[in-house]
């Protein structure tokens, strides 16, 4: 008598666990959401039967990637300003086109990320932005996995305008998403150059209250640590640790500019980090020190950041960047080999936002968050490195099938959970009024 499951996925090469082996012509069996077992093809054949099989010969099964840092709304502004420094690129573009933002624009931009992401292997993403419930509506249609944070500035907000209604928004997103099985709040100042201190630690106090993670921008440019040690006299990591933000339960995305002490300060505090090579590499922040970083125990998650600043959401062309940037950087070709940099596309990425029980690496009881590429590829063979293979060779459109918890979003390319159709007519609509709202059209 075999045991009924609800999803096989048969004769794989599986890599379950991204420091370990990878198993050829194996199965994995997911019931309710979550991997049940999984093991050579033959005996789980004899042990298992499904209404719903895929069939991964010849494609590699492994688990989805997690984004850890962006803003999957602003697909609406990808290719608006390009080629200019983060503070002028902010002010003069970004900030005044998101001024004009609506709920609307901000759920079919989210869309947009959401079918991109499904289509290039991405299961996980951790985002910050304005009208974050509309972000949240969308992973939630989509069927993807986040940690979700409405953006806290110094400033009236597009969306609720002074903050103490910024904290009764984030109130309410805490209320209305609690218990959900795949999405989840944080608390979210956007950064040391947009909050004032006593800000920063209003928002720290309120997301240790309410104990949820601490997301920020941190260190990202040269001007941003002028300024802070300008008007400081420190570093913003000093800054952040003189008003007692940081913690464990910190991410800070980019920390491109970092001094060793700044570098010491993380890593007593155990705060985690999201290295964002592209973004760095287009606005032309700089080179995080990853390994000095990684050195100090530090734990690191990759993450595209924005649209409008990377221009793409692929994990798999972030891998690479973020293998390489480090290897031009210092002229040195073993500077982050590439199992580190898949590691940290996976499960280091599931460490850095506090989900390493739940996804990054595929165990019993782990979710059922899956990704099946297809190997029979001209740019896949021949196989020697799987590590190698998926960060210097592998793209996002090599990704088949993406699972998440046990729903498969998309087979054989085809996005089933949603209508992908309705989402570039919306789209269309938008990119029209976005014209509009710069004073372009
Ligand atoms: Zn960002």
């Amino acid at each position: 008598m075999k045991t009924r499951v609800d999803l096989l996925i048969k004769n794989g090469l599986l890599l379950a666990h991204p420091c370990r082996e990878a198993h050829p012509q194996w199965t994995i069996a997911v019931k309710n959401g979550i991997v049940l077992d999984f093991g050579p093809a033959e005996n789980l054949a004899q042990q298992y039967e499904a209404p719903t099989e895929i069939d991964a010969q010849n494609c590699l099964v492994m688990p989805g990637l997690v984004n850890t840092h962006t803003h999957i709304a602003m697909s609406c502004y990808r290719g608006l300003a390009d080629d200019q420094p983060l503070m002028e690129w902010l002010n003069q573009s970004i900030f005044p086109a998101e001024s004009k933002t609506n709920p609307d624009q901000v759920y079919w931009s989210s869309m947009l990320s959401c079918a991109e992401m499904i289509r290039s292997g991405t299961t996980t993403f951790c985002d910050m932005y304005l009208f974050e419930q509309e972000v949240a509506k969308a992973t939630d249609h989509a069927g993807l996995r986040a940690l979700l944070g409405e953006g806290i500035f110094g400033f009236p907000s597009t969306n609720y305008g002074p903050i103490d209604k910024g904290f009764e928004y984030i109130r309410q997103m805490i209320k209305d998403w609690k218990g959900h099985p795949r999405i989840s709040i944080g608390v979210m100042p956007h950064a040391p150059y947009t909050c004032p201190p006593a800000l920063l630690g209003l928002a720290a106090k309120f997301a240790r209250e309410q104990k949820l993670p601490l997301v920020i921008h941190l260190a990202e440019t040269q001007t941003e640590d002028a300024d802070i040690r300008r008007e400081h006299g420190m570093s913003p990591v000093e800054l952040l640790e003189r008003i007692g933000f940081l913690g464990p339960d910190v991410l800070a995305a980019h920390c491109v500019w970092l001094s060793d002490n700044d570098m010491d300060i993380l890593a007593r505090h155990g705060v985690r980090v999201s290295y964002n090579p592209e973004s760095n590499m287009k606005l032309g922040s700089g080179t995080a020190p990853i390994p000095e970083l990684l050195a100090r125990g530090i734990c690191v998650g990759i993450g595209t950041d924005g649209s409008a600043s990377n221009n793409d959401m692929d994990m798999f062309t972030e891998m690479d960047f973020a293998a390489k940037l480090q290897k031009v950087h210092r002229l040195d070709p073993t500077a982050l080999p590439a199992p580190q940099v898949l590691r940290m596309a996976t499960l280091g990425g599931a460490q850095a936002l506090g989900m390493e029980s739940l996804i990054g690496s595929l165990e019993p009881g782990k979710a059922a968050d899956i990704i099946i590429l297809e190997l029979d590829k001209p740019h896949l063979q021949p196989l020697y490195h799987l590590d190698s293979q998926l960060v210097y060779a592998a793209k996002g459109p090599d990704v088949r099938d993406t699972i998440v918890q046990g729903k498969i979003l998309m087979r054989d390319r085809k996005i089933l959970a949603f209508d992908e159709s309705e989402v570039f007519a919306q789209i269309r609509r938008i990119h029209k009024k976005v014209l509009s709202d710069v004073g372009k059209e």
